[in-house]
């Protein structure tokens, strides 16, 4: 089959595509966490006079034709409904995609000082190369929850002026032996500590090192202002972590103990990027798999009378497992639908297993775009290219499909009659050659529902990097042909 290309395509809309990726671009820098995207994307929802699902119930405001209503879950999972002309019980189409990406967690004990220098320690989330996370530019993302359950908001790093973090790597001049190791052990899940600070606390006396010697590495400097070893402990060895505890709680109230009860990402600090010289593409983290949230969120916003109740599912915790009360393997989804039904008047369980059955749904997920470097991972018949847009993959797992929904040729040729009616160009791959590795996405806890599934996304290069690359034709014609499916 003759592989096509989106900037070919008859019709093809540039300068819309240039438009809305700058929108797509916005939302990629604005919102680094899921639980940035759930409040982002909610105050989008309020602006335009959508309701959320209990307000709705309580003002026994049933939808009409066109209504927008939403719940979040936790503020990390988010469900939106907009109603159809014909009633939700005659099943709904579903874009589901997920908002949690791979990042740095800081850990609950995470502040500690080391030779002089303070440290935030941190616990991976999600699959990463521990490589690509040295020595780059981070930002803290999150929230601090005080005893008194008031959130302090955290966003350092992202604002012109703003400090960030870093983890350090070793120079080559003294890295021989790191350099001989395997990759996935050059740099340790336990080396993974973000450098904050460095200056001793004020209003003490000078400890700085004056040993002499040469700092072993490793080891905290325990010399005294007199240059001999300190014998009488912690004093003096942690002022530079004292003076991030007091900058911690004059600038954002928050003291040591605090960091049990929060959660801060830290994230590669910056904003979306146009990629190469022709603008074609756009660089940034998160796009796994916020590309196919916002595309599926915009295509639920634009397409504003579906026939059949038009539904979008931004869920968290994909990276690891889909565990948690905000991960599709919770009763979230069921439950919300349930609510949604019972709001319309027309909940009944047999009704709300029959709406299942008879709903449609794409797994809005990301697919590995053949990437000419690395071509012995690729079978070249049946990989996704850049710019062929939205990849339709049947199956993902591992080995023998292990692990996957494997979709009904029945829904693929549905499927494949909606994207030609609306001009879609879209592309059909696995991920990867056979028994080389695999993954997983949200489709198959969908379709255990009974409901028709397939994973259909944006394919991206450098998956899982700090930066991943889409191409800017494939973001746009994604969101098209999910507005398609929407109506189609
Ligand atoms: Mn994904
Ligand atoms: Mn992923």
């Amino acid at each position: 089959m003759d592989k096509k290309t989106v900037w070919k395509h008859d019709g093809f809309d540039k300068e819309k595509m240039f438009d809305f990726c700058e929108d797509y671009k916005t939302f990629l820098s604005e919102c680094k966490t899921e639980r940035e995207c759930v409040s982002r994307i909610e105050q989008e929802l309020k602006n335009v006079g959508a309701l959320e699902l209990s307000e709705a119930a309580e003002k026994k405001a049933v939808p009409a034709p066109g209504d927008i209503v939403y719940a979040d879950m936790m503020g990390k999972a988010l469900l939106i409904f907009r109603a159809g002309k014909r009633p939700v019980t005659d099943g709904v189409r579903l874009l589901g995609a997920h908002i949690d990406s791979p990042r740095l967690d800081l850990k609950q004990n995470p502040l500690y000082e080391d030779s002089s220098l303070a440290y935030l320690d941190t616990h991976y989330y999600g699959g990463i190369k521990k490589y690509q996370w040295v020595a780059l530019p981070l930002a803290l993302h999150g929230v601090v929850v005080k005893k008194d359950g008031s959130i302090i908001d955290v966003n350092i790093g992202e604002k012109e002026g703003d400090p960030v973090f870093c983890i350090s790597d070793l120079l080559p001049h003294l890295g021989h032996k790191q350099m001989e190791k395997k990759a996935s052990e050059v740099i340790e899940g336990e080396a993974l500590n973000i450098l904050i600070g460095s200056e001793p606390v004020s209003g003490t006396d000078d400890k700085a090192c004056k040993t002499g010697d040469a700092c072993a590495t490793d080891m905290d400097c325990k010399a005294d202002a007199d240059g001999k070893a300190d014998t009488d402990g912690k004093a003096d060895k942690e002022a530079v972590k004292a003076n991030i505890l007091n900058i911690l709680k004059e600038k954002y109230g928050i003291e040591e103990e605090d960091f049990i009860s929060a959660e801060l990402e830290a994230v590669p600090a910056g904003g979306a990027r146009d990629l190469g010289l022709d603008r074609s593409m756009i660089l940034s983290y998160g796009q796994d798999d916020r590309v196919c949230g916002y595309t599926s969120y915009r295509a639920l916003m634009d397409e504003k009378e579906p026939e059949y109740t038009s539904v979008c599912l931004l869920t968290d915790k994909e990276e690891i497992g889909s565990y948690g009360a905000t991960g599709m393997q919770s009763r979230f989804f069921e439950d919300t639908v349930a609510e949604y039904m019972d709001l319309c008047g027309c909940f009944a369980p047999l009704a709300f297993r029959r709406l299942l059955k008879a709903s449609h749904v794409l797994s809005s997920d990301v697919n590995a775009a053949f990437d000419p470097i690395y071509p012995e991972v690729f079978e070249k018949n049946n990989c996704s290219c850049m710019g062929n847009g939205p990849v339709i993959t049947k199956f993902t797992g591992a080995r023998g499909k292990s692990g996957s929904n494997d979709a009904n040729a029945e829904y693929i040729a549905f499927l494949r009659r909606i994207m030609d009616e609306a001009g879609i160009t879209y592309q059909t791959a696995e991920l990867g050659k056979v028994d080389v590795g695999g993954g997983g996405t949200i489709a198959y806890m969908l379709a255990n529902l009974g409901m028709n599934v397939i994973d259909f996304g944006v394919p991206i290069l450098s998956m899982h990097a700090p930066f991943e690359a889409a191409s800017k034709a494939d973001i746009y014609e994604t969101y098209r042909a999910y507005r398609a499916f929407l109506v189609g």
